[in-house]
């Protein structure tokens, strides 16, 4: 995938990648996910990354960071949830308190994707022990060393344990605590503290066009994979595609999917003229999980029995498709996103 410059899409060719556009990226991301979702996953966490390092990194952080990931060299994870927090982010708990040239973090994350064999934390953290609200928090560029299979979490301060999860397997996710984990005070994100919460919010846009990319992928998977079934699979002396019901069924997953595409592609290019599209990515987002659920559900009902038999693909992808209205900002989270801006543009 590095070969491939998976990981440098969108960075610009002067850091290293190729400079192409969201468009691109979610017609890669589109293909990845439609093998399998932990591929076009691992895209995204270099996209959050070296967006959240565009955005609001200084020169130097740039060029320390931007080059490796494109190369796949650095592989990065988000660590922003927490035990007690998770869609509400702005009132997170881990404390980065400086101490010297350091930062030194203490705190529970979980459910960070990929977290063992990352080698660059891109981390929330709460630095300004007095502010509660997203006003005191910034982000960290932690660097961890990657771990293996028999030792996940090698560096000293950090431990781990995976989450047994029903899907969407492979990247595994882990619970962390650090105590008192040092981070160099010159990888504060921009060098501004009190910024985190903002420089990951001018992220939201993108990370979700790409996950809706992802389910875009996970959901034509569903569809190839039921007319592929249905041209196969006798009953009554005939193959099931002649049986209305289940041509129709098909039929309807192809063009739910392409809607949700279509949407997907039209976020994604809003994005690149550089105009705000909230709205666009959150309801993208919000239908094209919803579609690859619904595809996924309609593919499996097309295998019959042999679809709930974990050997058969579409019951990983079933499995899988269900978290796409998870994580990313849920799906209610993206239905308030989209509400808040018809009731401001509605009072405009
Ligand atoms: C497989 C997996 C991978 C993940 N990977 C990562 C990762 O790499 N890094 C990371 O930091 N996090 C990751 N997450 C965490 C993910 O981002 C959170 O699960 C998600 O933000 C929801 O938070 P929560 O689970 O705490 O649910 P909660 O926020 O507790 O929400 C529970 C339910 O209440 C609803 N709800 C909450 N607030 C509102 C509201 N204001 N209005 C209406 N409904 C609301 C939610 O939509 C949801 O249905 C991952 C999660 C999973 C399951």
């Amino acid at each position: 995938m590095a070969d491939l410059g998976v990981f440098g899409l969108t960075i610009p060719e002067n850091y290293g990648g190729l400079g192409l556009s969201k468009t691109a990226m979610c017609i890669v991301s589109e293909e990845l996910s439609r093998g399998w979702i932990g591929t076009g996953s691992l895209g995204t966490r270099s996209e959050i990354a070296a967006e959240l390092i565009l955005i609001g990194g200084n020169e130097e952080q740039k060029i320390k960071f931007l080059p490796k990931i494109a190369k796949g060299e650095i592989l990065p994870t988000a660590v922003f949830s927490e035990p007690d927090i998770g869609s509400d982010l702005a009132h997170l708990k881990t404390r980065a308190k400086l101490n010297g040239n350091n930062y030194e973090v203490t705190g529970n994350k979980t459910w960070i994707t990929h977290g063992a064999r990352a080698n660059l934390m891109t981390m929330l953290v709460r630095t300004k022990k007095d502010i509660k609200d997203h006003n005191g928090l910034s982000i960290l560029l932690a660097e961890k060393t990657s771990g293996t299979e028999d030792n996940p979490f090698p560096d000293q301060n950090i431990k781990g344990g995976e989450i047994e999860v029903i899907g969407y397997r492979g990247m595994k996710e882990y619970d962390i605590a650090f105590e008192r984990y040092e981070v160099p005070s010159s990888h504060l994100l921009g060098q501004k503290e009190g910024q985190g919460f903002r420089q990951l919010m001018s992220t939201f846009e993108s990370a979700r066009i790409q996950t809706a990319a992802r389910a875009l992928g996970v959901s034509q998977n569903a569809c190839d994979l039921a007319l592929k079934y249905s041209q196969e699979r006798v009953q009554f002396g005939k193959e099931l595609i002649n049986f209305s019901r289940i041509s129709e069924k098909i039929a309807a997953m192809f063009a739910e999917t392409m809607i949700a595409r279509q949407l997907t592609l039209y976020a994604a290019r809003i994005k690149d003229t550089g105009q705000r599209c909230d709205m666009e990515a959150g309801m993208s987002k919000l239908l094209a999980a919803r579609t690859a659920w619904a595809s996924a559900d309609g593919a499996l009902q097309v295998h019959g029995g042999i679809g709930f038999a974990s050997e058969t693909p579409i019951s990983r992808i079933l499995a899988d498709s269900r978290i796409l209205s998870i994580f990313e900002g849920t799906a209610e989270i993206q239905a308030q996103v989209i509400a808040k801006r018809l009731f401001e543009s509605n009072n405009r």
